[in-house]
Formats: structure tokens, C-alpha cells, sequence
């Protein structure tokens, strides 16, 4: 493959290639190139692929589709009915009768923008608040509601309204602060700027906010602070929207990752791992105040994949048979053990995650810097003892993990192994 990469890569200049290789197929936690080499990976599609590659059951109960009927606009179909009904059974008991489903496929920014739209019709209001460091997709609003300024200039900075406040990212703390001086000043400052009759904003449509910032950096958001962004909007009137494109379906150890922090938000936008096996599909579940969209006003092509549809509603019977967020809970807390001699090292920041998404954010020892470069060596390290691995954060900086949520118990080890490995010898 080396010899003629150019010619198996689309030949546009925004393709990242960072990884030397094409991939022929996959199985499992497992993936072989098209040189025969086979690697553990810890990517997964960016977490679309959570039960691995080609799981067998819900690869042949989207197969059966493709023989029947593959896609069905907007007519109801008993595929789409099964999706339904095993989206809804996942959601915690108290939401399950007042939420709405809207398909907004078939990607995560499409269902982004969905969710924001229809905040904006249901309040009439015009701004939204996101936040520092986060990503929400790459179409020209979900754009403009990512931190990535290099990304956004001078393109979706044209999308009017966009207020960012600070997140609570701790081990680089927005606002400066030590951790024993902190009271959550980061969610102060939003509670403080909204209350403020002079604050300079006028209420928003919606707050939109990832649990776990993924692209970012793997941050999960402090649960004081998320806790305290949902009184304030709830006493404000203003609708939560929670980003669980990267976080939801299980990849946090509970369906979705909110159910952690004991709140119920209005909105929750869906998308990579819906299909388990990387099918596109995308979604927004809704309180049905927020149900204000006239027939027709929202529409979209590709909302009738039922390919995807069976293999959601398939995927949502493996979780419950396998007991799958168990799964995501032990290897999860196993990983974190394996990484545990790194804790001390002095390239190492700081190891963060929950579930199966983790980060292990590299910094320069002496200046605490983002140690970018050292990532890149680490993420080829790895590679060339056979595991897949994302780079994330400031800088590329953060190594990110995101294996398959039924990995087997000796895969994570041969995978913790290889990255503690990696970054002894990246970052000596
Ligand atoms: N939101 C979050 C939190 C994401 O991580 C991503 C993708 N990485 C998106 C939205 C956008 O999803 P997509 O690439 O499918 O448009």
C-alpha cells in the first residue's frame, strides 16, 4: 500500500491520511489491511462501531433488508416501528412518555443542526450558547457551535448568535484557577452573564453541551457543573441540549451518558452507534413542549434507511442480552487499571474517561505545553504493534481510546500494553 497510497485516498487536500494504511476487513475488535497486516481497533470508526465490525447478528439482520426494502422516505415501516420502540425502551423511565423522536439523518451534524433549529422555533429566539472546546460536526451550523476557531474561520463564523462560555476542563483550567480555589467559577460565569439584566445576551434558544467533550479531548464535564447549567436553564426556561452523537448508546457505561449525572435534558441528539455497526442513522429525542415543527418542516432524504433501522433495533437486543453496558463498565475500569503505572509519568497530564472512552492528554513536563508531536509518535508507535488508535484535543495532544463495548477481557490488555509501551519509548 505504501507504494501507491495516492491512489487509493480520494484525491481532495482535506484528507487527514494520518495512518499508513488502507483496510481490507474487519472482524470483531479486529481489522486486516490490504497487506495482510491485522491490527486491534481502539478507533472504531470514532465510535460508530460498538459492537465491533460486522457484528454477525446485526450484520444479517441489515442484510435481510437489503433484499426487501431498503429505504422508504417517510413511510412508516415495521423496521422502523422495531427502531422506535428500542430507542425508546433505552431512555430512563421518567422520560420515556414525554420524548418525541425526529430522524435528521443520516449524520451527527445533521441531527445537531435539527436540535437547534427546533429550539429556535419552539422559543422564537435566535442565539444559542455552546462551549469552549467542544465539537458538534462539520456542516455550517454545527460548525459554528464547535470551539476549533482554526475550523471555523472565516467560514461558519458567519453563523450569527453563537455565544461560548468556558467548559469545565480542570487540568487546564479556562479560567486559570488551582483546583483547590475552585467553586465551578466556569459555570459561574454563565449563570452570572444570563441572570445579568446587563449581561449583553439576550435568552437563548438553547444551551448545547457534550457530557464528555470527544473531539475535544476526552473531558468529562465535572457533574457539579453540569448540574448547575441544568437548574439554570430550567429556571430560565431555556432548552438543554445534550451532544451524545460521540457519548450515547453506551460507549459511557449507561445508555446515554446524562443518566450519570442525574438530570433530564430536553433535547438529545443521536447519531454515530445507533446502528451499532456504522449504518448511518441520526436522531433527536425531544420533550414534547418543544413539539412545534408543522409537517414538513423538517425533512430529508435519507431519514428511511431500514437497513440502519435493523440493525439498531438489533443492536439494542445484543446490549440487552450480552449485558453489554456491564461489559463497558468492567473492561472499562480494567483499562483504567492497566494505564495506572503511566499515572507518574512525566509526559503524561492527566488519564480521563468514562466507560469505554478514554484520553490520556501528553504535556511537556517542564512547561506543560501540549506534547502534540509526542502523540503523533506514540499514536504511529502503537500502529506498528498492531492497534488503531485517535488523537484528539489541543494539539492533537490527547491520545483517545474508544475500543469496541463488547472487547474481550485479553484484548484490552494486549491494547493497554502496547500504549503504555508506546508511550515509554514516544516519550522518553
Ligand atoms: N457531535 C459530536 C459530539 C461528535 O463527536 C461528532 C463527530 N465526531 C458530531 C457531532 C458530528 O457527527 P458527524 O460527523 O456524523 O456529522
Amino acid at each position: 500500500y505504501l507504494d501507491h497510497q495516492e491512489q487509493w485516498e480520494s484525491n481532495a487536500r482535506s484528507y487527514p491520511r494520518r495512518l499508513p494504511i488502507a483496510l481490507a476487513e474487519g472482524f470483531g475488535s479486529y481489522v486486516k489491511d490490504v497487506d495482510g497486516n491485522v491490527f486491534i481497533d481502539f478507533l472504531c470508526g470514532a465510535g460508530v462501531l460498538s459492537l465491533g465490525h460486522n457484528h454477525p447478528e446485526v450484520a444479517t439482520a441489515a442484510a435481510g433488508h437489503l433484499r426487501v426494502l431498503t429505504h422508504a422516505l417517510d413511510f412508516p415501516t415495521p423496521a422502523k416501528r422495531e427502531f422506535l420502540d428500542a430507542q425508546l425502551s433505552m431512555l430512563p423511565d421518567g422520560l420515556r412518555d414525554r420524548m418525541k423522536v425526529h430522524f435528521c439523518g443520516p449524520t451527527g451534524a445533521n441531527a445537531v443542526d435539527a436540535a437547534v433549529k427546533l429550539c429556535k422555533t419552539a422559543t422564537r429566539r435566535g442565539n444559542v450558547v455552546s462551549f469552549q472546546g467542544g465539537f458538534h460536526g462539520s456542516s455550517h451550523a454545527a460548525m459554528a457551535l464547535s470551539g476549533l476557531v482554526s475550523q471555523k474561520e472565516p467560514i461558519a463564523d458567519g453563523v450569527p448568535g453563537v455565544h461560548f462560555f468556558p467548559y469545565s476542563y480542570c487540568a487546564r483550567c479556562p479560567l486559570g484557577l488551582a483546583p483547590d480555589s475552585c467553586e465551578t467559577n466556569c459555570a459561574n460565569l454563565l449563570e452570572r452573564s444570563l441572570r445579568d439584566p446587563n449581561g449583553g445576551i439576550a435568552k437563548p434558544a438553547a444551551v448545547v453541551l457534550e457530557l464528555v467533550q470527544g473531539e475535544g479531548g476526552v473531558i468529562p464535564a465535572r457533574r457539579d457543573f453540569v448540574r448547575r447549567i441544568r437548574s439554570l436553564t430550567q429556571d430560565l426556561d431555556i432548552p438543554l441540549v445534550v451532544d451524545e452523537v460521540q457519548t450515547g448508546c453506551g460507549r459511557t457505561g449507561t445508555w446515554f451518558a446524562f443518566e450519570q449525572y442525574d438530570i433530564e435534558p430536553d433535547v438529545i441528539v443521536a447519531s454515530k452507534a445507533l446502528s451499532g455497526i456504522g449504518l448511518p442513522v441520526a436522531i433527536i429525542l425531544y420533550d414534547q413542549r418543544l413539539d412545534t415543527w408543522l409537517p414538513g418542516a423538517h425533512t430529508g432524504t435519507f431519514r428511511g434507511n431500514q437497513a440502519a433501522f435493523a440493525a439498531g433495533a438489533e443492536t439494542v437486543k445484543v446490549f440487552r442480552r450480552d449485558n453489554v453496558l456491564e461489559n463497558v463498565r468492567r473492561r472499562g475500569d480494567q483499562l483504567r487499571s492497566r494505564l495506572a503505572t503511566l499515572d507518574d509519568h512525566p509526559w503524561v497530564h492527566e488519564i480521563r474517561g468514562r466507560g469505554l472512552m478514554w484520553g490520556i492528554e501528553l504535556a511537556d513536563p517542564a512547561t506543560k505545553a501540549p506534547a502534540g508531536a509526542q502523540a503523533s509518535a506514540v499514536q504511529s508507535y502503537a500502529l506498528h504493534q498492531g492497534l488503531i488508535i485517535e488523537l484528539g484535543g489541543r494539539d492533537d495532544s490527547v491520545v483517545r481510546l474508544m475500543p469496541p463495548l463488547n472487547v474481550a477481557e485479553e484484548v484490552i490488555d494486549q491494547a493497554a500494553a502496547i500504549i503504555v509501551e508506546a508511550i515509554e519509548k514516544s516519550c522518553p
